[in-house]
């Protein structure tokens, strides 16, 4: 029957999931298997997002396994399913495991690729994503020789984001573990570059940091065991004890830490681990055995083996043959170890040269977009005051028509909401036909300018004052009722006409002002308007000089 059928497979799914699971203590293989098969199992049962996570531990146990090439493919085959299925934990995790597996593999495009797109991702998704992937990128840099900005890449993240130290909150413990040991990692490869430098004090400190990180990640994992960081921490630390000079205390961490590599089937860390050991060997005055547990390690590695790790098992050798005094075999080894490194140094070249033209592009389109968006903003304010300009009068600076319209959209069902008053009076001045005819038309415009500055400077700032045209304006007054607003156009108009209007001949101008007024309701521009022009009118008529109020 189907349904019992997929009862079955659904119950094999997780026990595979359970098994695949990478805090589980599977032999890497064993888990391999389960994860690749859980990863087609949920396919088949239509459970997309366990197969995107089944994925994503099938390259973790490649990882362990050393298995780059395998790892790398695998992780571009799932992408697609983590991202479709929106899983971003996973998929910030299928890139961290891109970017060591490139790293590792000496593919430095593709780890730096990877390590960038992981720490964009991660900026938005807290302390833990974002050491994890100062990590990646930092192995990145790492493997492709710059171990100084490793170092400081690393130990920036760890005072930005790990100042919570032992006291950490849980999610932040691992990524926490993994930065302090990959410092311990970074600092041993800086040791590894001045041994034969004869710099004693830089190595005496460097080697004191890695001792600290290891120690800190050591205790770390007394908080929370996890059986593959045990291997890489107490390797690295028993590595730092033994150049510091303490074998006693190296010894037991380093085999401890390689049986448990070779238990849990962590190939890569194994391969690692045994090149240690030899130099341990070395170290204790054992060089046959060192080199012949290195020449084992070389013929075991094969193609596989990680160029990091063979240059380090080369180096071992050739230590070992020296210490044998069989110079030719030592040189043998000297010489494939500076290949390894040749072919490291170019690659970094290469994957530098890329980033720097992806660089350059970069900063080209950011620049770019600045300027796009320079240009919109200038757009912006050109809009704005070209709409400015359409509703201002160019001669007195007041608003125009426009603006009345404008303003009074917002002010007249306003007060109308409300009940409030309101008054809208038009005001003109008398006879400046014969202000212009007799001192100029220049003089006319002095005079309206002027005018359009004390009927601003008596105004409130609530009121609205605009040139309705020629020399013609229109005060709106809100709040204001018909007695209020009298007393406010009259007041004006004893200011115009006390004013002392000269021609700046020395001849005094003649200028008086009448006022039509009229008060809401109703609240319409246009029957205001009208009726305060009537008022108007009827103050012309009266004699000018004057302000009228239009009957309610
Ligand atoms: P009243 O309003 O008292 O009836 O007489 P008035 O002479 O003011 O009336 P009328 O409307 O006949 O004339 C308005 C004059 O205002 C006509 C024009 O010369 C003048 N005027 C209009 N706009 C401007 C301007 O921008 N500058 C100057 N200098 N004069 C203007
Ligand atoms: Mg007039
Ligand atoms: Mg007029």
């Amino acid at each position: 029957m189907p349904s019992n059928l997929s009862t079955t497979s659904a119950a094999e799914l997780d026990r595979c999931l359970a098994l695949a699971a990478p805090a589980a203590s599977a032999h890497a293989d064993v888990a391999l298997e389960a994860a690749r098969r859980a990863r087609s199992l949920a396919l088949e049962l239509g459970r997309p997002a366990d197969a995107g996570r089944a994925g994503v531990w099938a390259c973790a146990h490649l990882l362990r396994q050393g298995r780059y090439d395998e790892l790398l493919h695998e992780a571009e085959l799932g992408r697609p399913l983590v991202a479709r299925e929106g899983l971003q934990a996973e998929h910030r995790e299928l890139l961290r495991l891109l970017s060591l597996a490139g790293s590792e593999a000496g593919s430095f495009e593709v780890a730096l690729k990877a390590a960038h797109e992981l720490v964009a991702l991660s900026a938005e998704a807290g302390d833990d994503a974002a050491l994890t992937a100062a990590l990646a990128l930092a192995v990145c840099f790492e493997r492709m020789g710059d171990s100084w900005q490793a170092m400081r890449l690393l130990e920036e993240a760890l005072r930005e984001h790990g100042s919570a130290g032992a006291d950490a909150p849980e999610p932040v413990l691992l990524p926490l573990l993994m930065a302090s040991n990959g410092l311990c990692a970074t600092a041993l490869g800086i040791a590894h570059r001045l041994f034969d430098l004869d710099d004693a004090d830089e190595l005496r400190d460097v080697l004191a940091l890695a001792r600290l990180a290891g120690e800190r990640a050591s205790e770390l994992l007394s908080r929370m065991p996890d059986p593959v960081y045990r291997v890489a921490v107490m390797g690295n630390l028993g590595e730092v004890l033994m150049y510091q000079g303490d074998t006693e205390a190296a010894a037991p961490l380093v085999h401890g830490a390689y049986e448990q590599a070779r238990r849990l089937g962590l190939r890569a860390y194994a391969w690692r681990i045994q090149a240690t050991l030899g130099a341990l060997l070395v170290a204790r005055n054992e060089p046959l055995q060192a080199m012949l547990s290195m020449r084992e390690l070389v013929a075991e590695m094969g193609e596989h083996a990680p160029p990091q790790t063979l240059v380090r098992t080369h180096h071992v050798a050739y230590c070992a043959g020296r210490a044998l005094g069989r110079c030719e075999e030592a040189l043998g080894h000297f010489e494939a170890a500076e290949r390894i490194e040749r072919r490291r140094t170019m690659a970094q070249l290469r994957a530098q040269s890329t980033l720097f033209v992806t660089r350059s592009e970069a900063q080209h389109a950011q620049w770019q977009a600045e300027q796009a968006r320079r240009e919109a903003q200038e757009q912006r304010e050109r809009a704005a005051a070209a709409a400015e300009h359409a509703e201002r009068d160019p001669l007195t600076g007041l608003g125009n028509r426009r603006h009345l319209l404008k303003r009074c959209a917002e002010l007249l069902p306003a007060a109308r909401r409300h009940q409030r008053p309101l008054a809208l009076a038009l005001l003109d001045l008398d006879r400046f036909k014969a202000v212009n005819d007799t001192h100029g038309h220049a003089v006319g415009d002095a005079v309206l300018v002027a005018l359009a500055q004390l009927l601003r400077e008596s105004m409130r700032t609530d009121d609205v004052l605009v040139r309705h045209g020629g020399e013609e304006f229109v005060l709106v007054l809100p709040g204001l009722a018909a007695e209020a607003a009298v007393e406010v156009c009259e007041r004006l108009r004893e200011r115009v006409a006390a004013f002392p209007w000269h021609s700046g001949c020395g001849t005094t101008v003649p200028v008086t002002a009448s006022l039509g007024l009229a008060t809401a309701p109703a609240y319409e521009l246009e029957v205001l308007l009208a009726r305060a022009d009537h008022a108007l009118y009827r103050a012309k008529a009266a004699g000018r000089n004057r302000v009228l109020l239009a009957p309610a």
